[in-house]
This record gives C-alpha cells, structure tokens and sequence, in this order.
C-alpha cells in the first residue's frame, strides 16, 4: 500500500560546499534538490532541498549491490523486498548559510557527512556542521568520501587517514567511512544499505495534538491560473510528534506578519488540512519521519516564496514569544573559518543569531551570566518541549556557530 512508503526517517546531507551533496541526493533519488541561486544566497532566503527515496532488497545479489533504491533495478527473477523510505534535507555549505544549515538540521533524524577526497580534510564548513550534529546530539552518522574518481588509489587512502583522525575529535569516531562516486554512481549501493542497516527510527510520539516545523512554504499555482482553479498555500516540513490528517483544523503561530504604522504584529492562522503528500505521493496523513507537504486553504500568498519558514503548525500550537532565557555553552573554539578563532566574549546589547527549530532570528542579549543569557528576539518565535537553540555571532566580520543552549 502507498502507506508503506511515507518516510520513517529524514536525513541531512551535510558538508563543506561542492563537496557533492546534490550530487550524491540525485544519486540517491534521481532528484536534482539545489535551487541556490546567487541571488538567494545574497538574500539570505532560507531554502532547503529535500528528496526522498525507498530502499529495497534483490534476492539475487550480495551486498553491498543487493541493496538498490529502486524494485527494478532487481532486474528480472529476483524478489525484490521494500525495506523502507527516507527523506533526505540538502544542507548548504556554503560559508554564509550556516543559519540555514541549522535551520535544516533540527529536522534530522540521521547524517551522512560528505567529505570530498580531492581536499585535504577537515574543510571549514566540514568542522562546523559536524559541530552543529554534536551540538544537536544527532547520533547516526555516516562519511560519505566522494570525488574518489579524480583522485589516486593512493591518495584515497591518504585523505581516508586524514577524515579518521578529524573524526577522533568527535563524537563520531566509529562512524563509518563509505568511499563513492556520486558523479558515477559508484558505490551508491553501500551508502544505501548504510541508510537500510544503520539508521534507525527514533521512537515517535503519535497521536494529536501535532506539532510540525515549517522548512519550505510554497504558492504552487502556476502564473495566470484563473481564480476558480487557484489551489491554497502549500506549507513544508517535518512533524516533531503528532498526527495530522485531511480535514483537520490546524493552526500556525506565529502566523501572518501585519505591519501598520511601523508596527509589527502578528496573528495567528488557522486553516483546514486540505491534501498531505510525500514527494510525489498522496497520503491521507502526515506523520513524525519525513518532509511532508501540506495543502491548506490559506491564501496562497500568505505561503508564497518562503514565507513561513520558521513558522510552527499544529493542533494546539504554543503562542510565540520573544523574550526567552537560554542555559547556555559557548564553544571551545569557533571552527567555521579556516584559522581556529576564540569565541567571543559575549555581552549586554550584542546582537547574535539563534535558530530554535527552524526559526532563525536575529536576538540582543539583555542579560547575561557564564551560563544563562536574556535575549529579546527580533522576530517572535515558537518554543516547544525543551527546545535547543544554536548561537551565532559575528568573528571577524562572518556569522559563525559560536555556542548552543536549551530554551528554559
Ligand atoms: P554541493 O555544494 O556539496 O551540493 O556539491 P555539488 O553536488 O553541487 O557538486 C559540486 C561539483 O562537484 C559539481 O560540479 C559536481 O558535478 C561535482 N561532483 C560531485 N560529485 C562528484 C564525484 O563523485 N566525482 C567528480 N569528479 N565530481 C563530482
Ligand atoms: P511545486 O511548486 O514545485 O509544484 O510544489 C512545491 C511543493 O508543494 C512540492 O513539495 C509539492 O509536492 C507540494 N505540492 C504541490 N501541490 C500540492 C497540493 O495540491 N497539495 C499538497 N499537499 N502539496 C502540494
């Protein structure tokens, strides 16, 4: 039944920019996810790629090559045995995007980091998201070593030694290391019995009320539609815990932003679930595991280019807030450039980052001790359960991942 392919699990592809992440999701999924334009790189756009994929068995082969992500590629007389499906979130590496790395990374279940072998390693962007994984305690991790057609047998072994010794530093140092080709498709087959044997589903919370980070919001209506056969806005994004169907009234705080002589406020929305689709797929419930799309009957442009990334939907969604206390830890190191800096100290008035979820926002720090910061956030935000928040602040000119903290 088609209810047998919703994901169970979502993965982040990580790593330092054209290291081939994309490449290695297409691999995967046969889906090209980056959209990165210069332009929404200068704009700061949150925007995530994601793709989703099933992973069977063939009765006829031997592992690794046993393990394909799709039935036919069994070929004929063989029995192919669905194993299960994953989505995969495709997170920039580029030095700029960090916020919305971590935007991505509070969906994850599971990484694979991808490490190119033609550069020595780590890269920047390598020390930092595998920074960000420990800070959000994301356990299941596999390296992915590409690019090893354009290098020598040799110097795979050499670039091998150098991704082992980084990963001693880490909370990763069994993690495995899977030598591929994404470009040629070669080895893909190991990284997916990988997914198929070593990623687990964490144990879920079902049922309602339902709590879903938006990642993605989207007006799907072609240019020119007649009003008549305008569908609603469409919102993106994983479920936390919960169960949302078809015809279930939900609501999204902070909701739509309404400015009225330089005043800022915003309401709440409140919508009917229309449609839930996985990829491509039709489902009649969303559920805790993968990216999920739901349609509702939102006026598109409250959803359109993004808007309501951050945003957090659900049957009985907490009223947003923006003062919020934080036990915090900085760094020992800032890892995102390529000198090793000290973090900085911070103080009352600084402005930094913090993403909570999938919210990021610019936050000035009221109060602060060696442990616990007062921060008035710019934009309001959703705390659920025991949020953890991610802290960035400005080293030399760049936002970089300076320390991290739960939300009190
Ligand atoms: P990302 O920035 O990490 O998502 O990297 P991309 O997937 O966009 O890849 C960056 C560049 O590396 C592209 O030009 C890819 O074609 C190339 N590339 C990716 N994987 C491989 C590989 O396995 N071998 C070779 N030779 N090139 C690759
Ligand atoms: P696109 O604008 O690229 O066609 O679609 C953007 C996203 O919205 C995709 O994830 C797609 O699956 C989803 N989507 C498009 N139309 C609908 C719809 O009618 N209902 C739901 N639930 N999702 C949709």
């Amino acid at each position: 039944s088609s209810r047998n392919f919703i994901p169970s699990i979502i993965i982040g592809v990580v790593g330092h920019v054209d290291h081939g992440k994309t490449t290695l999701v297409q691999a995967l999924t046969g889906i090209w996810t980056a959209r990165y334009s210069e332009e929404l790189k200068r704009s700061m756009t949150i925007y995530l790629g994601y793709a989703q994929t099933s992973i069977f068995h063939c009765s006829n082969a031997e592992p690794p090559d046993s393990y394909v992500t799709s039935a036919s590629s069994c070929g004929e007389n063989a029995e192919p045995r669905y194993l299960k499906t994953v989505s995969f979130v495709d997170a920039p590496g580029h030095e700029i995007l960090m916020s919305t790395m971590l935007s991505g990374a509070s969906l994850m279940d599971a990484a694979i980091v991808v490490v190119a072998a033609n550069e020595p390693c780590p890269q920047p962007q390598t020390r930092e998201h595998v920074k960000a994984l420990e800070i959000l305690e994301i356990d299941q991790v596999v390296v992915v070593q590409n690019k090893v057609d354009v290098v020598s047998r040799e110097n795979v072994m050499t670039n091998y030694r150098q991704i082992r010794e980084f990963l001693e530093s880490t909370r990763y140092s069994k993690a495995p290391i899977i030598p591929v080709s994404a470009l040629h498709k070669a080895n893909i087959n190991a990284v997916a019995m990988a997914i198929a044997k070593l990623f687990k589903e964490p144990e879920r919370i079902l049922g309602k009320p339902a709590i879903m980070q938006i990642a993605r919001s989207f007006d799907v209506n072609l240019p020119g539609t007649r009003p008549e056969k305008l569908v609603g806005g469409v919102v993106g994004g994983g479920l936390v815990r919960g169960e949302i169907s078809v015809g279930d009234e939900v609501e999204i705080k902070p909701g739509a932003r309404i400015e009225t002589k330089g005043k800022v406020k915003y309401e709440p929305l409140v919508t009917e679930v229309v449609s839930i689709r996985y990829g491509d797929m039709e489902s009649d419930v969303a559920k805790p595991g993968g990216l999920v799309a739901i349609g509702t009957k939102l006026d598109p442009s409250l959803t359109k280019n993004n808007r309501l990334v951050g945003q957090v939907l659900g049957h009985d969604v907490p009223d947003p807030v923006n003062d919020i206390s934080i036990e915090y830890r900085m760094l020992d190191k800032v890892v995102g450039a390529r000198e090793l800096e000290t973090p900085p100290q911070l103080k009352n008035r600084d402005k930094i980052i913090l993403i909570v979820g999938t919210a990021p926002t610019i936050a000035v720090i009221q109060k602060i001790s060696s442990d616990v910061m007062e921060v008035k956030t710019e934009n309001p935000i959703v705390v659920f359960d025991k949020s953890k928040a991610a802290i960035l602040a400005q080293v030399k000119g760049r936002w970089r991942l300076v320390g991290w903290g739960s939300v009190k």
